[in-house]
């Protein structure tokens, strides 16, 4: 047996001892180790979203806390690949892996903005006036200006003075949804923005 010290021997066997009894609680340091990251994401809320980036439209999964209750905020403090998702199986390039930033940004739009005709301001306004200011005018503009027959008597059902451009976010089914209405309304001018 080597020589060793009583110092050393109380050392030695107090820290195996305390070992083996935190083992035995369930503390061992291997499961520890390998629990790190199902701590990080318990008791999180899950919401699966599109990367808003660019056209290959990655599946995301945010993860949030807050429960809802009175003064408990729903923030997102996570965000990852959805490994269910067909178009990305989990992974995401550089710019879709720091969307936590993104969100948090505070520069980050999160109302409409209006800015008057002749103004140098915008002013943020809710969604429901937005939409139907946006109704209101579309519906304007269309009157005023559908063409249904050409002086040669050709019918063209086409509306020319109002485009669309749509968002790169949106997913094949969403991007030929917004595709059908736009041209049932007669607008050519249609583009997708899938180039940022
Ligand atoms: S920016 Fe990256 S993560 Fe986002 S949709 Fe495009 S390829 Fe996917």
């Amino acid at each position: 047996m080597a020589d060793i010290s009583r110092r050393q021997f109380l050392a030695v066997t107090g820290t195996s001892l305390a070992g083996s009894s935190l083992a035995l609680l369930g503390f061992a340091p291997s499961a520890a180790l390998a629990e790190v990251r199902q701590f990080k994401l318990a008791s999180a809320t899950e919401t699966r979203n599109t990367c808003p980036y660019c056209a290959v439209a990655c599946g995301i999964v945010m993860y949030s806390l807050g429960d809802g209750a009175k003064n408990a905020k729903a923030s997102i403090f996570h965000i990852e690949g959805d490994p269910d998702h067909p178009v990305n199986r989990g992974t995401l390039c550089p710019k879709g892996a720091g969307l936590l930033d993104f969100v948090h940004s505070p520069s980050r739009l999160v109302h409409p903005q209006y800015r008057a005709a002749g103004s140098a301001e915008w002013q943020p306004i809710a969604w429901d006036e937005a939409l139907d200011r946006i109704a209101k005018l579309m519906k304007q503009d269309r009157d005023a200006n559908f063409v249904a027959k050409t002086p040669e008597d050709l019918t063209v059902n086409r509306w020319l003075t109002t485009g669309m451009l749509a968002a790169s976010a949106s997913s094949n089914e969403v991007g030929y949804l917004t595709h059908k209405v736009i041209r049932s309304l007669g607008i050519l001018s249609f583009d997708n923005q899938a180039r940022v």
